[in-house]
């Protein structure tokens, strides 16, 4: 009877939107008790789009925007993606990068029109101006890289991303299942917090600032502190996390990386399907016994 009532999980598990890999993924989903919520792509759309331009004295928004989206043109991050289209359209077409080079979690560098250009946390001294624009920004929710050429900092980019109109409720959900939701991010504290707020998540349970290959440290961390993870993520870098957590949880929307590291997949990318699989597997689980 069993392996019947774990086909039978698995099959309304389809029709919620859940792909699972394999029946035994059901045990593992009954013990989670925290969940981890990757932030881009996950709790929010992901879809970022550019909003403002702020350049240091005696800068030209124009080359700014022109530098800066040429370079994140060779990107596929969706910050690289909201400025590259949000230059092209107000500046026109971009020119060509050279020597193009990701750094993961922290931006990107190469050659345009002779310069050397770089965008994202890649500068040590940011003029005060930017700085305080860069806050500002930031208080509200959204995300400012830096932009320069030639060793300076010369303006900054603000790109905001929409929280998904379903993760507060999904937050919600979650709790109510006895799971503690957290929030993991390579993005700055302050978004982080202003996401967390946003959708119910405490300033306690926000691990910010963590890069892309220190995802899968916090996993390890939360389970020596005796919890039963779950991992929801979508991108390039949340794989190690997704195939460490006790279970992981791809959006269906996020990259085939992701995809093939989780254990569950959400084929809609709706947080609040990954609270539909707990109860599921509790309830497929409840039956067996
Ligand atoms: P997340 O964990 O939210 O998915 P990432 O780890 O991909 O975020 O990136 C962390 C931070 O690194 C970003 O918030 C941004 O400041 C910077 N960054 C990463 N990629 C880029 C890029 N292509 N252009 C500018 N900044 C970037
Ligand atoms: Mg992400």
């Amino acid at each position: 009877a069993t392996p019947t009532a774990l086909m039978v999980g698995t099959g309304r598990g389809a029709q919620l939107g859940i792909l699972i890999k394999g029946p035994e993924v059901l045990e593992s989903t009954r013990r989670v008790d925290t969940v981890v919520l990757d932030k881009t792509g996950t709790v929010t759309t992901g879809r970022m789009t550019l909003q403002a331009v702020y350049v240091a004295e005696g800068e030209d928004e124009k080359e700014l925007l022109r530098l800066a989206g040429a370079l994140e043109h060779a990107s596929e991050h969706p910050i690289a993606r909201a400025i590259a289209a949000g230059a092209q359209a107000r500046t026109g077409s971009l020119p060509a990068a050279e020597h193009f080079e990701n750094v993961p979690g922290q931006g990107v560098r190469g050659r345009v029109n002779g310069r050397e250009v770089a965008v994202g946390r890649l500068y040590d001294e940011v003029p005060p101006e930017l700085t305080r624009a860069a806050r500002e920004a930031e208080q509200q929710g959204r995300t400012a890289v830096v932009a320069g050429w030639d060793g300076r900092a010369r303006g900054v980019l603000t790109v905001a991303d929409a929280v998904k109109e379903t993760s507060a409720e999904a937050v919600d959900e979650l709790r109510s299942l006895g799971l503690t939701p957290v929030l993991l991010t390579g993005d700055n504290r302050t978004v982080a917090e202003a996401v967390a707020r946003t959708v119910g998540i405490e300033a306690t349970h926000v691990f910010a600032e963590v890069l892309p290959e220190d995802k899968v440290d916090v996993v390890r961390r939360l389970q020596r502190e005796g919890r039963t993870v779950a991992m929801v993520g979508d991108g390039v870098n949340d794989a190690a996390a997704l195939a460490t957590a006790d279970l992981g949880l791809a959006m269906g929307t996020g990259t085939d990386a992701a995809i093939e590291a989780g254990d569950l997949t959400l084929v809609r990318g709706d947080l609040r399907v990954a609270a539909d699989a707990i109860r599921l597997s509790r309830r497929t689980l409840a039956t067996i016994k």
